[in-house]
């Protein structure tokens, strides 16, 4: 893999992917403007407050930029990142990038229960451990379309979503030391990496 991976880097939780990343040896490129999205092979729109990421992203001329970006290359949205990807939020605040066909509910989780964590099972990862997720003030989602694949629930909930080569996830993965859930989208994007090869392939074959 040449290019980097790019982190959206306007407000919130995007260090711990960086360094996620690091770890795994992928190299990570922050994202404030639309030039720097061009050398990315992928982004992560992190987990932060969706209100002002959604501001920023607009206030930065980024709106229209991820979106043509995600139409041939993996996005993973986090939390308030997940929220998003959404074509719809429960909030007219935000200005939901549109990416995956689901309706984002902010807060999802009640006033009370703000945080906390629970073992999930990951269904691409069904003979591991459990995933321990972190659940920050964290949305949930209704309203899925019919072609997109729930990949984690946790109490009933779905949790995290695969639509394409994108993935959305109402919890954090990037707190923890356990890096399945960055391994698996980056897996997917070597494989959405391949397609292009391909597609170039025949484009000059032809
Ligand atoms: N509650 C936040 C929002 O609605 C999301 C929280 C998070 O990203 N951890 O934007």
């Amino acid at each position: 893999m040449n290019k980097p991976v790019g982190v959206l880097a306007l407000q919130g939780a995007f260090q711990k992917h960086i360094d996620m990343l690091s770890a795994s040896g992928v190299p990570a490129h922050i994202v404030r403007q639309p030039d720097e999205l061009y050398d990315c092979s992928a982004l992560i729109i992190p987990g932060g407050e969706s209100t002002t990421i959604s501001l920023l992203i607009q206030k930065n001329g980024l709106y229209e930029p991820i979106k043509a970006f995600a139409q041939d290359h993996p996005v993973m949205g986090v939390c308030a990142g997940m929220i998003m990807m959404a074509t719809e939020v429960d909030d007219d605040r935000v200005k939901p990038l549109g990416l995956i066909p689901f309706k984002a509910l902010r807060n999802h989780y009640g006033r009370q229960v703000h945080s906390f964590t629970a073992d999930i099972k990951l269904n691409f990862d069904s003979n591991g451990d459990e995933f321990q997720a972190h659940f920050i003030r964290a949305p949930g989602m209704e309203n899925l379309h019919s072609d997109i694949e729930v990949l984690a629930k946790y109490d009933d909930e779905i949790v995290m979503i695969r639509y394409g080569r994108h993935l959305a996830l109402s919890f954090h993965p990037e707190l923890t030391s356990d890096n399945r859930i960055h391994q698996y989208w980056l897996g997917m994007h070597d494989a959405s990496m391949q397609d292009d090869e391909e597609h170039t392939v025949h484009a000059i074959a032809r």
